[in-house]
């Protein structure tokens, strides 16, 4: 059985999981949820979905009385997450939705709460976790070639264009830098060292408050302690370019990503040498794995459920209050 996929929003994100759905062999894109009824013809031909699988965003609760459909994947702008996927869980669908999987830690339990009542799955674009690369890292550091790990850096970031597009806009995005790319980072610490994070502390500067407005943030330095001592730190901006790197140190080597997080080839080293494993599309892989973890029960290496995109969202949540206060915030 091959899992049938609608994708709701459809936007730059949705059209690249889309092409990529096209070389998937366990996936397939069936239907569509779109405000903009050109963009529904337009994708009906591009993708050969035919009209009982389109929707739009008053009329996509009917979903429920489609069999033809198992999931739906949630591509809108931040904000949305949290209502949509709660229609889509009371309409008996599983659920992928798009990181972050909402504005903070409660929106974030309330969505893991409303699909486990409605017996759905509901898991989240983390296409990271089974990206070659970042895996071997993972298998290297659990079979311990590393040894103890000590630190962890992460910086992400770029120059965000267009002053007008929801990323900018805090109804929408529900922050800045840190709700869009600085997550790779938070997410990249936890997947790099294999810990959970004890505290938080972190440090905004922005140099442009026009463009990044209050409560849209432009550059959040933040650092991270672990139970082990590990240490991490790290950078999310919308300000500057070329920074999509980690780095991981243990007392018997180290690892290095870069580009990190893009949508790749990634590239990486580690003290052995190159990495050499083959680039595969992000996406594709995702939504093969993400079939089998639907249809099969397959337990991926690193989670891709909501509990582990809200361990992300309470940092998120934690890195804020840090920036706020100026104090050291514990998660315990
Ligand atoms: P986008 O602006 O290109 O697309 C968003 C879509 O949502 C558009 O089609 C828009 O019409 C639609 N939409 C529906 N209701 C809307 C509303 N009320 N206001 C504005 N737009 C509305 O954005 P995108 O880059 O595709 O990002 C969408 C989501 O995907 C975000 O949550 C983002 O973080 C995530 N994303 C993830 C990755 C990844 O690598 N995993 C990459 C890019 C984006």
């Amino acid at each position: 059985k091959v899992l049938r996929v609608a994708l709701m929003g459809l936007g730059s994100y949705a059209n690249r999981v889309a092409d990529a759905m096209k070389s998937c062999t366990k996936a397939k894109l069936v239907g569509v949820i779109s405000g903009t009824p050109s963009k529904i013809t337009d994708w009906q031909q591009r993708f050969d979905i035919p009209a009982a699988n389109c929707y739009n965003y008053s009329n996509f609760d009917r979903i429920r009385d489609n069999p033809d459909i198992d999931v739906v994947y949630i591509t809108t702008p931040n904000a949305l997450h949290h209502g949509q996927t709660l229609r889509v869980a009371a309409a008996g669908k599983h659920v992928i939705c798009e990181k972050p999987m909402a504005l903070n830690a409660h929106e974030g339990a309330d969505m893991i709460a409303a699909c486990k009542k409605a017996n759905v799955q509901l898991l989240v674009g983390y296409r990271m976790h089974f990206e070659p690369k970042t895996l071997e890292i993972i298998r290297m550091r659990n079979s311990g070639e590393f040894g103890k790990i000590l630190f962890f850096q992460g910086q992400c970031g770029f120059r965000i264009g267009d002053p007008t597009q929801w990323r900018l806009n805090k109804e929408l995005a529900g922050g800045g830098s840190l709700m869009d790319i600085g997550i790779y980072a938070i997410n990249g610490a936890r997947y790099m060292t294999g810990e959970e994070p004890l505290w938080v502390t972190a440090q905004e500067t922005k140099t442009d408050p026009i463009k990044f407005n209050a409560g849209v943030d432009e550059t959040i330095q933040f650092q991270l302690g672990f139970p082990s001592g590990a240490v991490a730190s790290c950078l999310s901006t919308y300000n500057m370019n070329n920074l999509d790197r980690f780095f991981l140190n243990g007392e018997k080597g180290f690892a290095e990503l870069q580009p990190s997080t893009g949508y790749g080839p990634i590239k990486g080293r580690t003290f052995k040498g190159e990495l050499t494993q083959p680039h595969m599309t992000h996406q594709t892989v995702q939504m093969d794995e993400m079939a089998d973890i639907l249809l099969a029960g397959k337990q991926p290496l690193v989670a891709v459920n909501g509990e582990e995109a809200l361990k992300d969202l309470k940092i998120i949540d934690a890195i804020y209050q840090a920036v706020k206060t100026g104090k050291k915030v514990n998660l315990a």
